[in-house]
């Protein structure tokens, strides 16, 4: 037996069907959601499109077999949801722009694409509200920042919300804060990799199977991860309860800490906003 939905949507197109559609699409299709008027997906190739078929409440369509699919889509749906590459976005809406509904609320998961260019794109009724979601939306952990454009209302913003609880949490910022909170949670994921990548190494130096070094890593970032998020204790004082005085844990924490960890990351997190800007 399924339990019935917790969440109800309205009808949505994915106007691109890669991997950021699909991760959101992942939550959108399970027992929890129900779409009223179903879900439409686009994607440039018939190949992507054949691979829905059979996928309850799923219409697909692919530009190169039909060169109307992205206006096919949108008519009729409520969330317009912009999954193409950020180049493609300006050509993707003023293809679709007549097509739109007057009540529609276009959503875009571009990066880069300010509100602004996408408001100018569309008939004055409909309303913008940009986004950044991150890849763990894959497994319903993601975390999506959300910002309103000038015409999105609370009842929009609460619609958008809900399709991006279907893949996590959600954060509702200015969009003037959008490019800083893709530099924590947007890159973040390949932060958290790149630590794993690193203490994996030093494991295998220290002599652990490949398979041990992977179960030893995976399971300490997962397990610390849990354990902070379950309990909502401080990070610093789950870290204080793991470094007893003069123990072995404050010894690597001394390296640790000796290396300006806060430094290194302001650098980090501000080149790739530097670099945000250059591309905006
Ligand atoms: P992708 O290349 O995996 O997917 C793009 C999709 O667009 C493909 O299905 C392609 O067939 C389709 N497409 C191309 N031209 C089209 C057209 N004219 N009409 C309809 N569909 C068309 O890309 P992605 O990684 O999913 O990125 C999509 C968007 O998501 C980008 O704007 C990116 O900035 C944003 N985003 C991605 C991530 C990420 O980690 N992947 C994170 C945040 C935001």
């Amino acid at each position: 037996m399924t339990d019935a939905p917790t969440t109800t949507l309205p009808t949505t197109a994915f106007l691109g069907a890669g991997s950021m559609a699909g991760a959101i699409l992942g939550g959108l299709l399970s027992p929890a959601v129900s779409v009223t008027g179903g879900v439409r997906v686009t994607s440039r190739t018939a190949e992507k499109a054949a691979s829905f078929a059979g996928v309850p409440g799923v219409a697909a369509y692919a530009t190169e077999a039909e060169a109307d699919a992205n206006r096919i889509a949108v008519r009729g749906a409520k969330l317009v949801v912009l999954a193409v590459k950020p180049y493609l976005v300006p050509e993707v809406l003023a293809e679709v722009a007549g097509d739109l509904e007057p009540d529609a609320v276009v959503v875009s998961v571009a990066a880069g694409v300010t509100i602004a260019t996408m408001e100018a794109a569309v008939p004055a009724s409909v309303a913008v509200i940009r986004t950044m979601p991150n890849t763990p939306a894959q497994v319903g952990r993601g975390v999506t920042g959300v910002s309103a454009g000038t015409r999105a209302t609370e009842d929009d913003v609460a619609l958008v919300r809900a399709l991006f609880e279907t893949v996590g949490a959600v954060v509702e910022v200015p969009e003037s804060q959008l490019d800083a909170l893709s530099t924590i949670s947007g890159s973040g994921p390949a932060y958290v990799f790149l630590l794993v990548e690193e203490l994996t190494k030093t494991a295998l130096a220290k002599g652990f199977s490949p398979g041990q070094a992977k179960l030893l890593v995976e399971q300490t970032f997962l397990g610390a991860s849990e354990l902070l998020v379950s309990t909502g204790e401080d990070p610093a004082e789950l870290r204080r309860r793991v470094t007893s005085p003069k123990g072995t844990t404050e010894k690597a924490i001394e390296v640790l800490q000796g290396a300006d960890l806060s430094a290194l990351f302001d650098r980090a997190t501000d080149a790739a906003l530097a670099r945000a800007r250059e591309l905006a």
